[in-house]
């Protein structure tokens, strides 16, 4: 896209929301400025070439692409034929967070991270940050508007008795249709990132221009957009119940049947669909073959890091905070190898549930419980699926703990050193031999419990190494509390028994973080390659 005055290249200016010419400043409407920035497209066995209107140059394209930059000059070229028929967007949201806004809510959010790899903190890094529209398919869906004839319970207290009264509600949809439940369109673009920076507001949606995507990356759409029928009917129907029962208040529990006798009674019908240009910032870290991302929604700033932990930082932390606590401890306490057995003990046990609660995300990240797509109720905002809202809405009331959470785990730390010191102290002294077998067979019994608790996801999984681990922990906590039975004399049983379980632990710890690294990085997608944009600028 060339400036009419002086013909430099123009790009979309998020600060003022118009196009400005990077070499005059001279600004022009989006509105008014007709783009001819299409390029003469050949397709020839399998491979798809375009010429540059600048240069002249004969280049290959992406087939995911809306957008392409020559590689010679440089010049931005839009792929029609991508964007062409259905693939034609309809509306686009244009970019609201600027790039230097975007670097500084990243920086924010890794303030306390500690075990991320060092590059994440490196400006260079953080300056390739990339503009993309992220296409989506916005469904149109119609209901039926006629009343439907319901039960409703109300149930009230007066003077000290319950009150249960029923009635017959006769309630109905407030409106005819929803356009626009979006869904991801793009194959490179993970459903569960897009489901992390949701909602996007819809107040903000404008008619397409090309002129949006000067300077910015795009692809187009290449996910069929029927294979978000079913899901995409759910979704309206789960918000037109929410709808109804907002209508009605809270204080009258409606009998409405489930979803999908529901969506019979309100006819909900498929209406259609339209592509929809939605802005992501994006920031691509690589290693070997995974990569992990940094997105930013481009309209809201809302933003989703996927953070691998950096192994060597981890252990370097970790062996820190051990030798501070071995001179702590052996200052201030002398504890015998019985306690010792049966706090190693206790301590496998406790990191064993970790590390099931670990394998049961896995397990729900590959059943995409989290990955329903989000749906447009009113005018204002693109809501979430109920479910999605619910496990929002817990998460903002333990707002208060993750805000706080460095002072938790500190005085938790605290608190747990105390107890040990003073468990350590007295155990010998209050503990009996038969209390001892009474303790340690309550973490023996809590931790069959637990492993079979964990046998089911493992075997779900199919990671027999996962089954072995928690395994080796059951054996360690068994044979301590074989040894707290036996009662040897010698103290190596007892510090054998607490290393077995330590090692055992340390295990599940360490394929935890390999686990946790394997989640939070992903294969290698088609756009890590991109380039050519207005990469360079650090402000757009
Ligand atoms: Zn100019
Ligand atoms: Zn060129």
């Amino acid at each position: 896209m060339k400036c009419p005055n002086c013909s430099g290249t123009l790009v979309f200016d998020i600060k003022e929301q118009n196009l400005k010419c990077r070499h005059c400043s001279q600004t022009f409407d989006v509105k008014d400025f007709k783009v001819d920035a299409s390029a003469e497209e050949l397709v020839f066995e399998d491979a798809r070439f375009y010429t540059c209107k600048s240069c002249g140059a004969q280049l290959i394209s992406g087939d995911d692409r809306a957008v392409e930059y020559c590689t010679y000059c440089g010049s931005q070229a839009i792929l029609e034929s991508n964007l062409s028929g259905i693939k034609n967007p309809k509306y686009i949201i244009p970019f609201k967070i600027t790039k230097t806004k975007c670097k500084d809510i990243y920086r924010r959010q890794l303030k306390s991270k500690l075990y991320i790899p060092k590059e994440f903190k490196d400006p260079d890094f953080i300056d390739r940050f990339r503009p993309f529209y992220i296409p989506y398919w916005m469904y149109q869906i119609g209901f039926n508007i006629d009343p439907i004839d319901v039960k409703g319970h109300k149930y009230y207290t007066r003077a000290g008795y319950d009150y249960s009264e029923t009635y017959d509600v006769s309630v109905a949809m407030s409106y005819k249709g929803i356009e626009g439940l979006p869904h991801d369109a793009s194959r490179n673009f993970d459903d569960s990132i897009a489901e992390k920076i949701a909602p996007f507001k819809r107040n903000e949606l404008r008619r397409y221009n090309p002129a949006f995507l000067a300077g910015m990356y795009a692809d187009s759409p290449n996910v069929d957009p029927e294979i978000y029928r079913e899901e995409v009917l759910d979704e309206a129907t789960d918000a037109a119940v929410q709808s109804i029962r907002d209508n009605v208040g809270t204080d009258i529990h409606l009998n409405l049947p489930r979803n999908r006798k529901m969506r019979k009674i309100l006819d909900t019908r498929y209406e259609g669909n339209s592509a929809v240009f939605l802005p992501v910032w994006f920031l691509t870290w690589k290693k070997n073959d995974r990569v992990a991302y940094a997105i930013v929604n481009g309209q809201t700033g809302k933003i989703h890091i996927d953070l691998p932990t950096d192994m060597n930082r981890f252990m370097l932390y970790t062996l820190a905070a051990a030798a501070v606590l071995f001179v702590l401890l052996s200052l201030f306490v002398t504890v015998t190898s019985r306690f010792v057995l049966w706090f190693a003990a206790l301590l496998t046990y406790l990191v064993g549930i970790r590390y099931r609660k670990e394998l049961k995300e896995i397990r729900d990240r590959e059943n995409h419980v989290f990955d329903k797509g989000y749906l447009l109720k009113d005018e204002k905002e693109l809501p979430m699926s109920e479910r999605r809202r619910n496990w929002e809405r817990k998460k903002s009331r333990l707002g208060f703990f993750r805000v706080n959470r460095i002072v938790l785990a500190v005085f938790g730390s605290i608190l747990a050193f105390l107890l040990f010191v003073i468990m350590g102290a007295m155990y010998d002294e209050l503990v009996t031999q038969r209390g001892a077998i009474a303790m340690t067979s309550i973490v023996l019994f809590l931790e069959i419990f637990s492993f079979l608790r964990t046998f089911p996801v493992a075997v779900y999984l199919k990671k027999k190494r996962s089954l072995l681990f928690a395994f080796l922990g059951l054996l360690a906590i068994g044979y301590s509390f074989w040894v707290a039975a036996e009662e040897p004399v010698q103290d190596w049983w007892y510090y054998l028994g607490a290393l077995a379980t330590l090692a055992a632990s340390s295990i599940m710890c360490a394929d935890m973080i390999a686990r946790y690294n394997e989640t939070a990085t992903r294969p290698l997608p088609s756009f890590y390659e991109r380039k050519g944009g207005n990469d360079s600028a650090k402000e757009i």
